[in-house]
């Protein structure tokens, strides 16, 4: 052990940082930052960045780590700026003695209250000889005040949050420093800095604490061609042959530890605490997944046939469940007895459904201490028993008496944790055997996804049979599970397959894609907008890439909404973070902040559209939808959760007219 860890020590020549760490230093690093769109160069210099904080102040790096992911707590927690612009304007005006009018007119021109900020401060005139020069500010003192300013609130909550930010806004020395305090107090720093790119910095930045013959170990899993390569080399012997080869393994085993511990943990604080008192190689043990922090959950791919999916799962023994038609919770009982409730995107939804977490806690029996269930809450008539669509469910509102008035049922269909053990790497038989075993159905109220397993012999008969019975009772399709395998948090994993019934003949499953852009409406939509240009997500690139306009789907009334709600989120120009092709240009931008689920007729390859862009095999073109049609709004995704240009890629191979004859053609629309 002592060799491993001496192994392990790498010296890491970094600049000092003064401790504590100004916040000009940061704002340099985000100028840095944003002055590049190479995803490689932000992460070189935030890892930079961690890594001198790390050396020299580590007490501080939940501070940096915090104000680098634009956050103040995490995202279980609900806890929100909230701050208008009128605020901010008011404390720019304030701090800088510049008119409000002003501010406002040049923010509305501008588009960007950060650099009119900025430039408030810049032309700010000062009486040099007679003004004392402010202690510099601190990291610590930003995240403060924005946490002080979170947690105001009542009638006079808007003068006192003026005098907050105006408190910072006039002790800053460096005009940067307005800019991205004004844009974080916003909630967009605007800088191209994802928080996956926060996660693989920070494991960069640590990466010194695995040793490099363990980090050949941790790889081992993901990477057994690579191993079968190298049989017949000493461990070692391989490791330290090629030494640019074996920090690359390091890196890449560090970004695996932190981003499966990370999606295990969702919180900072918790990963900041164990990353900075152990080894990295032992973040997994020293921040255990646990009750009251939800975890990223487990998704599905989608699939179209059920010869897909008998296919797909080839020989192994597999279980097909309803697909309920409702809303995602992951129900929590602490040690202490708190129940808690999250939904899909993490959010605590404790108050929304009241009495989920009590239904559950009633089906319970009394050895069950602490768990965390994963559910589906449904609408449901209680006269008839019948469950409802989520469309119902997406109306409830409570009675003033208390009651809410669509009443729900919770289909529980898996269990993570129960009486103080994670069951994360028990499969799922086991898993399921445990949550019958624990929580009996109670009528109505709490009971199990409805279930059929297979031992697949090709007979298709029962499954379809199955699918039908699935519709029937107001469900959409079945999710299909292998029964050996572990819960993956946050991973679209194989071992969970979609099968929804009204995509049977067609693409396999909608769409959810970010509104990027508008042109303006005419003749019967003037005044709102006409079209809007949509995209998917590129993980690796870090970037939203066009696929499709669309003006289809929409009522009259989600025109009104939807343009008002995205007007709040206009840019003053095209966001770097977006790929879309001159020929597309839209007549106003905005910031990626909703996303929408889209159904489509089927995809094709095209020079206009940029889904899935440099992984189609033709260079310069993408994959666009063909016919799209607006569903509704996704509330329970975050844009960087829309679907993924892998997931189009996929999409598009596994269409009928594509599968196996992939002539480049397509159409350009
Ligand atoms: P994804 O989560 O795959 O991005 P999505 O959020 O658009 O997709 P769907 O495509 O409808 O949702 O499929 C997955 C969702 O189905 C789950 O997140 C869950 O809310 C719901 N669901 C209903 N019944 C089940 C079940 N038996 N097992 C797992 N999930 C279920």
């Amino acid at each position: 052990a002592k060799k491993l860890a001496k192994a392990a020590k790498v010296d890491v020549d970094v600049e000092e940082i003064p401790s504590p760490v100004p916040y000009a230093e940061l704002a340099k690093v985000f100028e840095a930052i944003e002055a590049t769109t190479k995803r490689l160069e932000i992460q070189a210099i935030l890892t930079k960045l961690i890594r001198r904080v790390v050396k020299y102040c580590p007490h501080e790096l939940h501070s940096i780590i915090y104000l680098a992911s634009n956050s103040i707590a995490p995202a279980y927690d609900c806890v929100e700026l909230g701050i208008g612009d009128s605020i901010l304007e008011g404390a720019v005006a304030q701090a800088y003695g510049a008119n409000p009018k002003t501010v406002k007119e040049k923010y509305q021109t501008e588009g960007d209250l950060g650099t009119v900020a900025q430039s408030c401060k810049s032309n700010q005139r000062t009486l040099g000889f007679a003004m004392m020069k402010p202690k510099p500010l601190t990291v610590g003192n930003i995240l403060d005040v924005f946490r002080k300013i979170a947690a105001i609130s009542g009638s006079k909550s808007k003068n006192h949050k003026i005098d907050l930010i105006k408190g910072l806004l006039v002790k800053v020395q460096n005009p940067a420093e307005t800019k991205y305090i004004i844009r974080g107090l916003q909630g967009k720093l605007r800088i191209g800095l994802a928080e996956s790119t926060v996660l693989i910095s920070l494991a960069h930045a640590v990466s010194f604490t695995i040793p490099a013959t363990v980090a050949d170990v941790v790889l081992k899993d993901d990477d057994d061609e690579e191993e079968e390569e190298n049989a017949g080399l000493g461990k070692n012997e391989k490791t330290f042959q090629d030494k640019s080869a074996a920090v690359e393994k390091r890196l890449e085993a560090a970004v695996n530890i932190v981003k499966k511990v990370y999606s295990e943990v969702p919180s900072y604080d918790a990963l900041l605490d164990a990353a900075l008192k152990f080894p990295l190689i032992h973040l997994g043990e020293n921040c255990p997944f646990r009750p009251g922090i939800p975890v990223f959950p487990m998704l599905a791919k989608p699939t179209k046939s059920i010869q897909e999916v008998l296919k797909r799962l080839d020989g192994l023994e597999f279980t097909c469940e309803f697909k309920y038609d409702g809303e995602r919770a992951q129900i929590h009982k602490t040690s202490d007895g708190e129940l808690k409730v999250f939904s899909r995107n993490l959010l605590t939804t404790t108050g929304k459904y009241t009495e989920v977490a009590d239904y559950v806690q009633a089906a319970c029996t009394d050895a069950v201490e602490s768990f965390v269930m994963d559910a589906e809450v449904v609408a449901i008539n209680r006269d008839t028993g019948r469950l409802l669509p989520f469309q119902v469910l997406s109306t409830r509102k409570k009675k003033e008496d208390g009651t809410p008035e669509v009443p729900v049922i919770v289909q529980g269909f898996d269990l993570m944790f129960l009486n103080g053990k994670s069951l994360m790497d028990t499969p799922l038989r086991a898993r399921r055997a445990l949550l019958k075993k624990h929580f009996p159905e109670v009528e109505g109220k709490f009971q199990y996804a409805k279930s059929l397993d297979f031992v697949e012999n090709g007979d298709t008969i029962d499954l379809e049979k199955f699918l039908d019975a699935s519709v029937k009772g107001q469900c959409e399709g079945l999710m299909v599970k292998t029964m050996d395998d572990i819960y993956e948090p946050s991973r679209r994993s194989l071992n969970w397959l979609k099968l929804k019934k009204d995509y049977l003949d067609g693409l396999g499953d909608s769409f959810d894609l970010v509104p990027l852009g508008a042109y303006h409406g005419k003749g019967k939509r003037t005044g709102v907008y006409g079209a809007y240009l949509l995209a998917c997500y590129d993980e690796d690139a870090e970037e939203f890439q066009s696929v499709c306009k669309i003006g289809t789907g929409f009522s009259d009334e989600d025109l009104k909404t939807l343009s008002a709600s995205l007007n709040e989120h206009k840019l003053e120009t095209k966001s770097s973070q977006y790929n879309v092709d001159e020929g597309l240009d839209c007549d106003v931008w905005f910031d990626a902040v909703q996303v929408w689920e889209i159904k489509a007729a089927d995809l094709s390859k095209s020079s206009l559209h940029r889904g899935a862009i440099g992984k189609t095999g033709e260079a310069g073109r993408g994959i666009g939808l063909r016919f799209p049609r607006f569903e509704r709004i996704r509330d329970d995704k975050k844009p960087e959760d829309a679907t993924s240009s892998d997931q189009v890629l996929d999409i598009y191979y596994n269409q009928d007219t594509v599968k196996g004859h992939d002539d480049g053609g397509g159409d350009d629309g």
